[in-house]
């Protein structure tokens, strides 16, 4: 372990205050604290936020919801009012990790977690994202849970978050307070592909810090299914995984909503896949016609190419399921 300060903020101005360029927040540690202790990551300072006003799930006037950043997964995934109105969050949520992380892990801190790629954990080995420059293991190399989609030749990573994919289908915007102030940034525009600059995950500026999560009033709450693909049931990171949500009126497709995880840098939309199952009947052709929109271009890896058929087909299952009102289970979390 190397040396670092540790700073305990007292208010959100006191931790943005205190940032520098070599710190980092700790929110539940679970992410953070495994990679200091690889190596992997070496700040200078880690600012502990979990004193911070953050911890309340709030209505918003609109009929919304606001999560508090410091509001365990648990908690999230477990309150009342997720469930009923959000059940698609809830259900990512408890797809992911075990009871025990989610106990610790925090809403501000899920969406900030690091890939899981074994290059990047492995400082032996070249990682442009760990080490800018070193190079790339993971390309022609154990490539299993790599990207497919939006990949670049720096870097083929993805991002590891279950909750991030239903928020992603939910419209979600992150609230953030920085240096310069207050802003919101809307979920798809949180996470970076990564392009010549793999090393940056998301959009945060230096030294900002979510301060909450807001969820729009529509929540999907009849039509919904989350479903993740994995190599074993527990403790195991999705290898594709699809956050599928419908609203219908008069039997016909009014909304829909389609994000994918496990596949690239960040959960995938495609405004045109939801835009062409509107105004349909549920049917296997639609639903495979917006499979196909979603997986243009998808490229595999060699290791990973099952991915691309394994996608197509979780995407027509799980909207099967939205549309059905059938969604996946996660408690015995085995595929219907
Ligand atoms: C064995 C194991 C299995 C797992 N399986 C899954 C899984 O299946 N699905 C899944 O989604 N996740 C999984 N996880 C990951 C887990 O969900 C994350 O580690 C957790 O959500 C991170 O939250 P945290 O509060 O502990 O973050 P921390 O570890 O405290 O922080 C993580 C990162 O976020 C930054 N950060 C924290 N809070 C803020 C904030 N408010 N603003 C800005 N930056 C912030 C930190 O600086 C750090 O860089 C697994 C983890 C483990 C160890
Ligand atoms: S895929 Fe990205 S994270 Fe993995 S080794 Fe390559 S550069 Fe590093």
């Amino acid at each position: 372990m190397n040396r670092f300060d540790y700073v305990r903020a007292a208010s959100v101005a006191d931790a943005v205050q205190a940032f520098a360029p070599d710190s980092r927040y700790l929110a539940g540690g679970t992410n953070l604290i495994d990679l200091m202790k690889e190596n992997v990551e070496r700040p200078g300072r880690v600012i502990d936020i979990n004193q911070l006003p953050l911890g309340a799930i709030e209505e918003l006037a609109e009929g919304g919801l606001r999560l508090g950043a410091l509001v365990s997964n648990a908690d999230t995934a477990y309150d009342e009012r997720i469930e009923r109105r959000y059940p698609l969050l809830s259900s990512a949520i408890l797809a992911g990790a075990s009871p025990q992380l989610r106990n610790a892990a925090t809403n501000g801190g899920n969406p900030n977690q690091r890939t899981r790629c074994y290059y990047f954990y492995d400082t032996a080995t070249p990682c442009n994202k760990r080490a800018p420059g070193s190079g790339c293991g993971a390309i022609s190399g154990v490539n299993r849970i790599h990207a497919i989609l939006g990949a670049s030749d720096q870097c083929i990573a993805t991002h590891p978050s279950d909750m991030c994919v239903a928020l992603a289908a939910l419209d979600a915007d992150v609230r953030v307070a920085g240096p310069q102030g207050e802003r919101v940034i809307s979920f798809a525009d949180y996470h970076r592909l990564p392009g010549d600059e793999p090393w940056r995950d998301n959009n945060l500026q230096p030294g900002e810090l979510v301060t909450g999560i807001d969820l729009p009033a529509e929540g999907f709450a009849e039509h919904y299914s989350y479903l993740k693909l994995r190599d074993r049931l527990s403790y195991a990171f999705a290898l594709v995984s699809v956050a599928a949500a419908l609203r219908f009126e008069d039997g016909r497709i009014a909304e829909a909503r389609i994000a994918l995880g496990g596949v690239a840098h960040k959960p995938w939309r495609k405004p045109e896949a939801e835009g062409l199952l509107v105004g349909q009947e549920p049917s296997h052709g639609a639903f495979l016609a917006a499979a196909d929109i979603l997986l243009a271009g998808a490229v595999g890896q060699g290791e990973n190419d099952f991915k691309i058929p394994l996608a197509r087909k979780a995407i027509v299952r799980a909207l099967r399921q939205a549309a059905d009102a059938t969604p996946q289970s996660q408690i015995d979390k085995r595929v219907a």
